[in-house]
């Protein structure tokens, strides 16, 4: 493989998964005027839409990541659910980052949490699930509520399961051992928020963390992201000092986003990490100095990293298909950005089906509480759900 040099813009980054986040990616990219390359099955994605090119072809196919990375300068993923033999089939003619390595442990609920483990980041205690039996031990260890979830393909509460009692143990079982999928089963945290940060480390090794958000979940998948987190400054810098340490640990150059879940105590659990830019990170667009896409161009790139600065409270509301599915299609666009501080990001997806993630707006206030109130009511007005 050739040597890592110095990537100026004119440049072409190769993006592997053709969703939002590639698609933001490749804007950012265009900003500086750096050419973009997608791999995705889809004509129509949402990246290719915006891309300098697009190979239309399955991430499987180690022919088609091969020919992204020879049209290109270096290459990312957009998607932990990528095959890795093929990204790594990849690494073998251009840079990938992050690299392989960090794809297939974090694409594994066991491998991460094994690594986290081993790293010395608390966790919540879990055990390796490969038989019934296995699952009637880590009751009695664990205790009840425990959560069931698939070690691979899970995403947006996909693949997990909530045990509250040992009746529920073998359906529950037999649920996710269907495809012969291997398990993973966590002590239930019984947590005060949800908190992520997002990670950027250098070639050279340098450090920036983007400010935490709190998240908050609605039916498995995020809702609101709320920015600074309402929790005492030491925690956020604990979270964001873990999160730096993770990305050093497991040699990450790129992007590490790390989802936390904060205690009554205020300890952090970390629950999983993505090595990519997370919606958690959609705030960054709007709310700070350095976008977490930019940031990425930046690292792969090879350009010096910006310390994020956070300029104003923000808060993100995801759009999910329900807006479009309970509107007919038309969504309220003029009434939503009547109101101050409002951002309107869509992703170009012209199918919409319920959970799907079709845009969201970002609010820039004075304070957290205008920026939620402001956030939740422009959606509300998409929506054509208030008055
Ligand atoms: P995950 O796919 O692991 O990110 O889980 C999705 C969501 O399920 C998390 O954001 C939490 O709201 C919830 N969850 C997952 N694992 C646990 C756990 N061990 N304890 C409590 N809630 C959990």
């Amino acid at each position: 493989m050739e040597r890592e040099s110095l990537l100026n813009p004119g440049s072409t980054i190769g993006i592997i998964g053709g969703g939002q986040l590639g698609r933001m990616l490749a804007i950012s990219a265009r900003q500086m005027d750096y050419k973009t390359i997608v791999l995705d099955p889809d004509p129509a994605c949402p990246t290719g839409q915006v891309a300098d090119g697009q190979i239309t072809d399955a991430y499987s196919s180690r022919d088609a990541s091969r020919s992204l990375a020879r049209s290109t300068d270096v290459v990312t993923y957009e998607f932990e659910n990528v095959d890795a033999d093929s990204v790594s089939a990849a690494s073998e003619l251009k840079p990938v980052h992050p690299s392989p390595s960090v794809l297939r442990t974090t694409q594994h609920r066991l491998h991460e949490k094994n690594a986290l483990l081993k790293a010395g980041i608390p966790v919540s205690p879990f055990r390796e699930i490969t038989s019934v039996d296995d699952l009637k031990n880590a009751a009695t260890d664990l205790g009840f509520p425990m959560v069931l979830k698939t070690a691979t393909m899970g995403y947006d509460g996909k693949g997990q399961v909530i045990i509250t009692r040992e009746e529920d143990i073998e359906h529950s079982y037999d649920l996710l051992n269907a495809g012969g999928t291997e398990l993973i089963v966590e002590q239930f945290v019984p947590f005060s928020i949800e908190l992520s940060t997002i990670c950027a480390r250098a070639r050279d090794g340098t450090i920036a963390t983007f400010p935490p958000s709190e998240n908050i979940n609605r039916n498995h998948i995020l809702d609101i992201s709320i920015v600074p987190a309402r929790i005492p400054e030491s925690v956020i810098e604990n979270a964001r000092l873990l999160a730096a340490d993770i990305a050093v640990q497991l040699n990450v150059v790129g992007l590490i986003a790390v989802e936390m879940f904060i205690t009554k105590e205020n300890e952090i659990l970390v629950n999983e990490l993505a090595p990519r830019p997370h919606n958690s990170g959609h705030y960054t667009m709007d709310g700070c100095d350095t976008s977490q896409f930019e940031q990425l161009v930046r690292v792969l790139t090879g350009m010096p990293i910006s310390e994020p600065r956070l300029l104003s409270p923000t808060v993100m509301v995801n759009l999910l298909g329900e807006v479009w599915e309970d509107t007919d299609g038309d969504p309220d666009w003029a009434r939503a950005l009547e109101l101050p501080g409002v951002s309107l990001h869509l992703y170009g997806k012209s199918e919409s089906r319920a959970g799907r993630k079709m845009g969201h707006i970002n609010v820039v206030a004075d304070t957290v509480e205008d920026a939620l109130y402001i956030a939740t009511e422009s959606r509300d007005r998409a929506w054509r759900r208030s008055r």
